[in-house]
């Protein structure tokens, strides 16, 4: 019999001790720091012997292989010793693809917009009626659904921290949506080796499989020259830059002869679809494209684009108080987000900025800005950095230290026909709990204003 150890004590940790022990596996699971009483109770109710607040090495070495929660980085003292000793370290993801093999995989992965992805595919397959589930990086764990449940496919959200932790694990089909510098300290401050990591999620796959990608992508286009690859492809060209839709049509992005047999792909009307934006667009593409190739009718594809509801804080309309719209983008934690969020909005937006500035660097906006914004309401402790940018831009940019006083503010300022859009470019924890708690207070507010 095999013994397992589980190091880290979370969503995936919780997920695989559970499968394992279904599976007959002796398991024990270890975490240095505190395991969230929930976990503890799961724990406990399954009789898996568990440690907190230490790693106990010589416990740790007695395994035949261990799990590796994807928030430990290899270099840890830990991991050292299991490689020393010769332990295979893998990820819950690698695990739980053991005991699906009769299932279809699809892994999705990128730097950006992968829960939208992953939310809208899952829902396009349950809109066809098929037996799917979702998991990953954010919710339940891929190995927590598999000793729950038995799905033909599985949606799978995939950070490359959980993909660094694969073997053999082969999605028969992979989406990679972006690649921008991102999380470069787990890399080496590399940007090859990131590259690298993201594309792990095609490293199994075989003639039969399908790889769906950016095709404009510059980092994605580089490696693909480097690198031989046999599998199916669908190049997926929306040009983000640019308008892309041909009225309100999604047309002429999914050609490829991966779409056999080749009938003429329809076109998709987005202008009923909560995604809105170039970004969200292409999203949707590549969710169209797994529908498509999975043998999904157009007029269910397009049926399930328009009763999609996307995870909150995501460009969510909030409502409406006298002809303005509110726009919740509380997410938009940088400002690249930001940018993505006033590429999809009309010309006269009322833009609630601020809390916790990292150092951004605002230039990447000022063009949109300059075009859409009709004044900015900053909203945090320090409010300087926004004032200084924008001051002598924008018509007014006011100061507030409360989301009621930028709710004041907005409501104040705003005429029919305007939006009013929170989309941060900051962290909230100057003001907020978090992001989620931003947003949800904002929504309240409006929703109060509304009556
Ligand atoms: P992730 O799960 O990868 O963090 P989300 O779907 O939660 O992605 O989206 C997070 C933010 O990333 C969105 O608010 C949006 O600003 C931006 N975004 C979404 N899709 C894309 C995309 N295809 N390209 C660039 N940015 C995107």
């Amino acid at each position: 019999m095999k013994h397992l150890v589980i190091l880290g004590g979370g969503e995936s940790g919780i997920g695989a001790a559970l499968l394992a022990l279904k599976h007959g596996y002796t398991v024990f699971l270890s975490d240095k720091g505190q395991i969230p009483p929930r976990f503890i109770q799961t724990l406990e109710a399954n009789r898996i012997p568990y440690e907190q607040g230490r790693h106990t090495t010589d416990k740790i070495l007695m395994a035949d292989e261990i799990i590796k929660s994807p928030g430990i980085p290899d270099k840890v003292e830990i991991i050292q010793l299991a490689h020393a000793k010769e332990i295979p370290v893998i990820s819950e993801i690698e695990f739980a693809a053991r005991f699906v093999e009769q299932s279809t995989i699809i892994g999705i992965t990128g730097s950006n917009g992968k829960t939208t992805t992953t939310h809208l595919t899952y829902h396009l397959l349950k809109t066809a009626g098929l037996k799917v589930a979702e998991c990953g990086n954010v919710g339940t764990s891929f190995a927590r659904l598999v000793a729950e449940g038995n799905y033909d496919y599985y949606v799978l959200e995939l950070s490359s921290f959980q993909l660094d932790g694969i073997r053999h694990f082969r999605p028969q089909i992979a989406v990679l949506l972006n690649i921008t510098p991102d999380h470069l300290d787990r890399y080496e401050y590399k940007m090859a080796h990131y590259v690298a990591s993201k594309f792990r999620i095609v490293m199994n796959q075989t003639p039969s499989d399908l790889f769906i990608y950016n095709a404009n992508d510059a980092e994605i286009k580089m490696f693909m020259n480097l690198a031989r690859f046999q599998m199916q492809k669908i190049p997926i060209r929306v040009p983000l830059k640019k308008p892309i839709l041909n009225g309100n049509k999604l047309t002429k992005v999914l050609h490829s002869s991966a779409l056999e047999p080749k009938v003429a792909v329809p076109d998709f009307d987005m202008s009923a679809c909560s995604l809105q934006g170039p970004h969200n667009y292409f999203n949707a593409s590549c969710a169209i494209a797994v529908a498509l190739k999975l043998g999904i009718q157009a007029d269910v594809i397009q049926k399930g684009l328009e009763n999609f509801i996307n995870a909150p804080h995501r460009l969510e309309n909030a409502g409406m108080i006298k002809g303005v719209s509110y726009i919740n983008d509380s997410k938009a934690t940088n400002v690249d987000s930001v940018f993505w969020a006033l590429s999809a909005m009309p010309k006269s937006t009322i833009l609630i900025l601020g809390g916790l500035d990292k150092g951004n660097d605002y230039s990447q906006i000022e063009a949109l800005v300059r075009k859409k914004v009709k004044g900015i309401i900053c909203m945090g402790i320090d409010n300087q950095p926004i004032v200084n940018y924008f001051g002598k831009i924008v018509p007014f940019c006011v100061e507030t230290r409360s989301m009621e006083s930028a709710i004041a503010e907005a409501t104040k300022r705003a005429t029919k026909g305007d939006v009013v859009l929170l989309s941060p470019a900051c962290a909230s924890f100057d003001l907020f709990k978090n992001y989620e708690d931003r947003g949800e207070q904002f929504k309240a507010m409006v929703r109060q204003l509304a009556h």
